[in-house]
């Protein structure tokens, strides 16, 4: 039996918000929260389907199927167990869905407490962007037990395509390591350009060059023309969130003593970026980062 009441959905930001609306556009009612009052105005003011609540408790309280796309695991936890969080006022054998790209063992430490409250949590986390958001044709990795991640079935196909990854945890397993790969190739790519520009080649030339060869990937295909090359790097998915990302894979790799010579390197790039670009600035800024580097200058600061 799949789930057609209204649907909790906390955290409408980048992400959030376009998920909302398709959800809206299934005929699923929603209830949202949002710590940022505007983001839930924007959100509501779009569907009569889509209606705000005060709380998180309220989100809890009012329904059987709760998604959070949160930041971070952390964030997740909180709003799940906090003082007047979502599992305050749940009714047993509610599900939550965390679709944010939390840490895996925060997640099955999570899903233990939530057990003995006698709820489910699904981990099912997406890839695909803004872009695969909008479009409902996200891919989420979905770990979890088959009742609860049949029961929500229906809402999920709303969002994009479920991918199976396993128990719980997995989805969010599944999702730092793409994150690891994507940010390699965004790095890789960045680099690439770099290299060309300098000899002469033409940028545009070779992004479609690429894009027809074996060198294709995500960062070619998806940001080089329309993100890196026209210096609008905002692509929205900031450089913060994708650091966690591949920290989360890198501290996983740690945790199974797999040697990750790249995944290291990756990560500590990722970090020294950040400190550079700060909190607010789009991952495909990585290129700006570069950039600044190989020019000597301070990380494309002055370019900002
Ligand atoms: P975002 O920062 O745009 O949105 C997060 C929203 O959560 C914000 O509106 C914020 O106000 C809200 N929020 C934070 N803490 C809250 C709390 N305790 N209670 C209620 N609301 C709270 O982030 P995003 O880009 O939408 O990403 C969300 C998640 O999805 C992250 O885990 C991210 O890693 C993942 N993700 C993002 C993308 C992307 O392209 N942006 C793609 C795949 C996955």
């Amino acid at each position: 039996m799949s789930e057609t009441k209204t649907i909790g959905f906390v955290g409408v930001g980048n992400m959030g918000a376009p998920m909302v609306r398709n959800l809206a556009k299934a005929e699923i009612p929603v209830l949202a929260f949002d710590l940022d009052r505007q983001a839930l105005a924007r959100v509501t003011g779009g569907s009569n389907l889509v209606t705000a609540a005060a709380s998180l408790a309220e989100v809890g309280a009012k329904c059987a199927t709760v998604i959070t796309m949160l930041p971070t695991g952390a964030n997740v936890r909180d709003a799940v167990l906090g003082e007047g969080g979502i599992a305050s006022k749940m009714a047993e054998g509610g599900i939550i869905v965390d679709m944010s790209s939390s840490e895996p063992t925060g997640t099955v430490a999570l899903a233990k407490e939530l057990e003995a409250r006698g709820l489910h949590l699904i981990d099912a986390p997406v890839s695909g962007g803004v872009p695969g958001a909008v479009n409902a044709t996200l891919a989420l990795m979905t770990g979890g037990e088959d009742a609860p991640v049949a029961r929500v079935e229906g809402v999920l196909n709303a969002m994009g395509n479920i991918f199976r990854t396993g128990p719980v945890g997995s989805g969010h397993a599944a999702k730092a390591l793409n994150n690891f790969l994507s940010a390699a190739s965004l790095a890789a790519t960045s680099e690439a350009l770099l290299v060309a520009l300098k000899f002469g080649l033409d940028g545009a030339a070779m992004a479609d060059i690429w894009n027809a060869s074996t060198g294709r990937s995500n960062a070619t295909e998806n940001k080089l023309h329309q993100h890196i090359l026209n210096r609008k790097f905002a692509a929205g998915f900031t450089l913060k969130l994708l650091n966690k990302d591949v920290g989360i894979a890198r501290s996983l790799a740690e945790q199974l003593d797999v040697r990750t010579d790249t995944l290291d390197r990756v990560s500590a790039l990722l970090g020294d970026a950040l400190e550079e670009l700060g909190d607010e600035a789009d991952h495909t800024a990585l290129y700006k980062y570069l950039e600044g580097i190989s020019e000597g200058r301070d990380g494309g600061k002055a370019d900002r």
